[in-house]
This record gives structure tokens, C-alpha cells and sequence, in this order.
């Protein structure tokens, strides 16, 4: 194992806050937000899980006699715990082959006349292929929700990514990006679809002063620690005790409630990510120099595929999501590489019917490459704190293990 470091980096590159994010302000997240992805109007809500929540209940009062919400099979706990809170029924569908994107075949068989919505997932900031389930929801007559969790600033054909689909979230949750400890947006083309979105959150999403306190704490924690200093405490110290105990789904924190809470957003916490926006669109351009610098490096280790964007899309860069030729590698690498503190670890741990707790929300069908993908991936943190020397370390375990 390489030696331990005093700092931790984190797993993802989110925006750090400083200081002058937590005075008071105008609280214009969204409207901040919508001018610099040049989109219409966001939807500021808690989660992005309570965005897409929120997008299901308007999509099936539209078309109550459709449940199915066809999902691809290696995403986030969160996707499926909402399809079930919004009481419709998850469909899975399997990835292509050593790909983060839905199988097209297996798309055309998971989709019919039942099928409420398709969730192209644009994962690790990569861009998903929006262009088949769009072609696909038009033949069936069902919707597209792009989940864009984690790809906040992400474009596609000279646009932010979740303008192809009716429906696009983001999130804006610790360690996606931009962060107000927990938060989403909703984003919608069709103005009537945007009102209905809307009116769906005025019904359903309470004020929760006890929520929206601890979020508030939480998010003073989070502009407190993290920085290398103070991940050690609030991401190493947790990480290295969940495997001690062998529990890999806590140690990415993939063990999420069955019940998403859903309230409104306070000003002061819109205020925060507000003032931290401003400095978004430079920081992702930093990560996307950064990236295209390293990406060579990591293509030059012989058995590592990096995962890229389509020709038409420039995605941002969160982390490195690679695969590796087997889950033995895999797990010899990250043997020596998950603790060091250098940033490296897993993106979701199982394909979704493999968590044994969503036993109950997920149906148990075989997702054989969701599964592999599973087995065989890791994330390299594209964090500005991970200096070139750390990021040849993590290059020097690849090759050889390799
Ligand atoms: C994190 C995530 C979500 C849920 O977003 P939250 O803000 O954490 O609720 C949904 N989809 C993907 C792909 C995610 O990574």
C-alpha cells in the first residue's frame, strides 16, 4: 500500500467554498445558475433524487395509465427509491457492454406502451446517448428524464445537457460540483411542462424548518472541512472504518434511506451556492484543462479503458471513471490505492438489483454488463488539490498492476 498521506483528497472535485460564501445575499441560485448554463428557468428543490421525485408525480398525472420508468441498471440508490416513492414500477435496463450508457437493443425490448419515462443518466459528467431514448420515448409515447446528477455544466450539441429530454435534474449535493449540501434542479424546455413542474412542487413540497436547519449545519461543516486538512476527518476517517468492516456500500456512501425527504430550500442556503456559482464556469474550465492533460497518461497504460464523451459533447470532469480488464485487477488496485488519500475509489458499488437493502425497491432480474461495469470500475478525483507527483503515483499502481 503507498503511504499514508496527512491530507485526504476527496473522490470527486467539488467547488471549494471560501468564506465570503456564508455572509447573507441575494438568494438567485437558480435564476444565477440559468443565465450561465443558458437555459430556461431552474426549479431549486432539496435533492436532486426530489427533483427527479417531483418530475415522475407530474409526468404520471399526465399519463396516469403508464407506471414504468425504464432506468439503467448501474445507476444511483437514489433513482430507484425514487420510482418507488412516487408509486410507479422500476424497469431496468442492462448498459452496453463495457459502456455507462443503456444497451440500445435492450432499451427497444425494456420499452412499451407502459412506460412512463426513460432516465438516460449522464454519469461521472460524461454525456449520455439522449438521442435513443428520445427516439425510442417518441415510438412508445413515453417521456425522457435526463439525469444529470452529475454532470452540472455538461453540453451536447452546443447546449447544456437536459434540453434533448422533456425533463433534466441536476444535483447539488456534497461532492457533486457545486454544492449547497443538498440541494437539485429541475430543468424543463416546454414552458407548459415547466408550470406543471412547478405546480407539482407548490403541492407536494412543505416548508421544514428542522430539515432546512440541519441542511444549513451541515453545509457550514461542509465549507469548514473540505479542504485536504478536513477530509481527512469527514471523508478518510468514515471511508477507512467502513472497510474495516468489509462494507464497501458505506464506505461510498451508497446506503441511503428508503424515504427521500422533501422540503423547500431556505435563503440562506440558495444565498451560499449563489455567491459560490460565480466561480463555477472557471473552475470547470480548470477541471477540463486538468482532464485533457492527464487523459493521455491514463490512455498510455496498456488494459485501462477511460471513460469519454460522444464527438458532439464536451462533458466536465468530476473524476476519471476507468475500467480495468478484470475485477481482480480492479481489486488489486484499489487494494493499494482506496485508502491512500489520494482521491481514488468507486463510483457505485453494485449494479442496482445487487444491493441486498433494496431488496424491496428494485426487482431482482440479471443485469450481466450493469454487474461487470460494477466489477471492473473506478474513479481516479480530478481534484485541483491532486498535484501531478500524487497523480503519477496512482498511474505507477495501474501499470503494475496491469
Ligand atoms: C447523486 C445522484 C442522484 C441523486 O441526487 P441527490 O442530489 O443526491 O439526491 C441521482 N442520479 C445520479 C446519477 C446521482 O449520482
Amino acid at each position: 500500500m503507498l503511504p499514508l498521506r496527512h491530507h485526504e483528497l476527496p473522490p470527486t472535485a467539488g467547488l471549494p467554498l471560501q468564506l465570503a460564501d456564508l455572509r447573507p445575499g441575494p438568494a438567485t441560485l437558480a435564476s444565477e445558475l440559468a443565465a450561465q448554463l443558458d437555459v430556461p428557468a431552474l426549479q431549486l428543490e432539496c435533492s436532486g433524487s426530489a427533483c427527479l421525485l417531483i418530475a415522475l408525480l407530474t409526468l404520471r398525472a399526465l399519463q396516469p395509465q403508464r407506471r414504468r420508468v425504464v432506468v439503467p441498471a448501474y445507476n444511483c440508490p437514489l433513482v430507484a427509491i425514487a420510482v418507488r416513492q412516487a408509486g410507479l414500477e422500476l424497469q431496468l435496463c442492462d448498459l452496453r457492454p463495457g459502456h455507462y450508457d443503456m444497451d440500445p437493443a435492450a432499451l427497444r425490448v425494456a420499452c412499451d406502451e407502459r412506460t412512463l419515462a426513460i432516465l438516460p443518466t449522464h454519469l461521472a459528467g460524461r454525456v449520455a446517448d439522449v438521442a435513443d431514448a428520445v427516439a425510442v420515448a417518441r415510438r412508445v409515447g413515453a417521456y425522457v428524464i435526463e439525469d444529470a446528477a452529475q454532470a452540472l455544466g455538461a453540453r451536447q450539441a452546443g447546449a447544456s445537457v437536459g434540453l434533448l429530454g422533456d425533463v433534466g435534474f441536476f444535483s447539488l449535493a456534497a461532492g457533486k460540483g457545486l454544492s449547497i449540501y443538498e440541494g437539485g434542479l429541475l430543468l424543463a424546455r416546454d414552458p407548459e411542462l415547466r408550470e406543471q413542474l412547478a405546480r407539482t412542487a407548490a403541492r407536494h413540497v412543505p416548508r421544514r424548518f428542522a430539515w432546512e436547519c440541519r441542511r444549513s449545519i451541515e453545509l457550514l461543516g461542509y465549507a469548514a472541512l473540505y479542504r485536504p486538512g478536513g477530509l481527512r476527518l469527514a471523508y478518510g476517517a468514515p471511508l477507512r472504518r467502513a472497510l474495516r468492516r468489509g462494507d464497501a456500500v458505506a464506505a461510498v456512501g451508497d446506503d441511503f434511506p428508503l424515504t427521500l425527504p422533501l422540503h423547500r430550500v431556505g435563503r440562506w442556503r440558495s444565498a451560499v451556492g449563489t455567491r459560490a456559482a460565480v466561480r463555477l464556469p472557471a473552475f470547470i474550465g480548470q477541471l477540463a484543462a486538468q482532464a485533457q492533460r492527464r487523459l493521455p497518461r491514463l490512455r498510455r497504460i496498456a488494459g485501462i479503458q477511460v471513460m469519454d464523451d460522444p464527438a458532439d459533447a464536451r462533458g466536465t470532469w468530476p473524476f476519471f471513471l476507468l475500467l480495468l480488464p478484470d475485477e481482480k485487477r480492479r481489486d488489486a488496485a484499489l487494494a493499494q490505492l482506496w485508502q491512500s488519500g489520494l482521491g481514488v475509489s468507486r463510483l457505485f458499488i453494485h449494479a442496482l438489483p445487487d444491493y441486498a437493502y433494496l431488496a424491496g425497491v428494485v426487482p431482482p432480474q440479471p443485469m450481466p454488463h450493469a454487474r461487470d461495469f460494477a466489477a471492473r470500475s473506478l474513479s481516479i478525483s480530478n481534484s485541483l488539490w491532486l498535484i501531478d507527483e500524487d497523480f503519477e503515483a496512482v498511474c505507477g499502481v495501474l501499470a503494475a498492476v496491469l
